[in-house]
């Protein structure tokens, strides 16, 4: 091993040449295989990790290559590399609000080694064509694996049903799909989704909200507080109900379906009630319904304003409950970047959505880790390897073992930072942590051995 030494605080900066790393003194954590532990000292340890051509291996630090460069992690957590089932990217048609590489930087500086790009862009993403420019335009970035959806519906209108095979058989091999930001509404349409897309083994993640019950202008939750406001609100049912449809015709065609965003108590009882009859669901939720409510509202700020929307505190317990016990199984950021143009409005006007790639760690820890039920374990279980299961993303969420692909982020629980919207690596602003201070926070991320993030900077792509 050389004399190369990196020190915490110094800048990264691997280029293409760089064939090993050597990461000492990490507490090793694997992803618990099921519900939250208490005891997660028993499955860390303290160990060196050696990488080189981008796989773990089982070489001592002592036995590294000579050009080596080494990541002093005394004090720091290894996790496998995060992994994001519901991105919006905004490339093609809204560049001006997210790239495929801004994003892509924002996601390496967030930990993420893997994000799934939603199909709602301009064109949508409804053929192998557009899913192959997608999976191309990530590679070419290069700072985090882009893997597309693709849309249920054509152009995401509901009715005709989108290329699902040859997105399957393309070369981005698409295996997720999403009408995202609408609900497949139509159940004779769902059916024969899920009926196309269980030969080969595809899951549908719907965002589950009749429209019919939810009504065309609401914009926050339908309660006491939207009744305060004079806001129109989606009531809970309007979450409630498609999932129970939707189960129902999971059951009926043995296919899978995810469930995106779950945010109500409602929603979470059928998820539970449907897992138990072993139906084939899966859900997720965002940092932002594990950790803001309603009461965020009382100020008209339309960063707060996101779909589905903030919910009272009885629903965010409940959501949180049902991660830490694993009815929902996954958290995933809905990452939704708008220009300032778009968001900055009245708030019946705005649009909705707020940025989540680069806190998501920080906030979930926040909840769920630092006096919640879960340890890191549990978060690894549920940021990286049950949505890389989800996805079928092969290469990530996997044990931090020899013989692995080294897609790995290195966590400082004891960073303490506050969150500046003003330094995010997204082009967007609608960043509704900023201000909030953090203790964890992502310290850096590596996508087959190099070095992709460090301390908030992102390497060049
Ligand atoms: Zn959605």
């Amino acid at each position: 091993m050389s004399d190369r030494k990196l020190t915490i605080g110094e800048k990264l900066s691997p280029g293409p040449g760089v064939r090993s790393l050597v990461i000492t003194g990490a507490r090793i954590v694997a992803s618990a295989p099921s519900v939250a532990t208490a005891t997660e000292t028993a499955d860390a340890r303290v160990a060196d990790v050696v990488i080189v051509d981008g796989v773990v291996t089982d070489l001592t630090a002592s036995e590294a290559p000579s050009d080596a460069q080494v990541i002093d992690a005394d004090g720091l957590i290894l996790l496998p590399g995060l992994v994001d089932l519901h991105t919006h990217l905004r490339e093609p048609g809204r560049e001006d609000a997210e790239t495929i590489c801004s994003g892509s930087r924002a996601a390496a500086v967030g930990g993420y080694t893997a994000i799934l790009a939603m199909a709602n862009t301009t064109p949508v993403t409804d053929t192998a064509e557009a899913a192959e420019r997608i999976l191309d335009l990530g590679r070419a970035c290069g700072l985090v694996d882009v893997q597309p959806i693709g849309a249920v519906t054509h152009d995401l209108a509901g009715g005709q049903l989108a290329e699902l095979g040859l997105m399957h058989r393309s070369r981005a091999r698409v295996n997720v799909f999403s009408d995202d930001g609408r609900c497949v509404a139509d159940a004779r349409v769902m059916r024969r989704a899920l009926e196309y897309i269980r030969s080969f083994g595809g899951v549908v993640s719907q965002h589950s909200q009749d429209p019919a019950l939810a009504g065309p202008n609401a914009c926050c939750h339908e309660g006491e507080l939207s009744g305060r406001l004079g806001l129109p609100g989606w009531p809970a049912v309007a979450e409630s109900v498609i999932i129970a449809r939707d189960v129902q015709l999971a059951r009926h065609t043995g296919s899978r379906v995810h469930v995106a965003h779950v945010s109500t108590a409602e929603g979470v009882d059928v998820i539970r009630w449907a897992k138990a009859q072993g139906i084939a669901v899966t859900a997720e939720v965002t940092p932002h319904h594990l950790a803001l409510t309603t009461e965020r509202l009382a100020g008209y700020d339309p960063v707060f304003k996101v779909n589905p929307p903030l919910r009272p505190i009885e629903d965010v317990q409940a959501v949180r409950a049902a991660l830490a016990d694993g009815t929902i199984d996954a958290v995933a950021t809905d990452h939704a970047p708008h220009a300032r143009h778009d968001k900055e409005h009245a708030f019946e006007d705005a649009a909705f959505g707020m940025l989540g790639l680069e806190t998501a760690l920080s906030v979930v820890a926040s909840v769920m880790v630092e006096g919640g039920p879960c340890g890191w374990s549990d978060l690894a279980r549920v940021m990286s390897s049950a949505p890389a299961g989800i996805a079928g993303l092969a290469d990530h969420g996997r044990p931090i073992v020899p013989g692995e692909p080294a897609n790995l982020v290195l966590v400082d629980p004891a960073a303490a930072i506050t969150v500046d919207r003003s330094s995010s690596q997204s082009l967007s602003r609608n960043n509704p942590w900023h201000g909030e201070q953090f203790r964890a926070a992502v310290h850096t991320t590596i996508l087959r051995g190099r070095v992709t993030a460090a301390e908030g900077a992102p390497a060049a792509c």
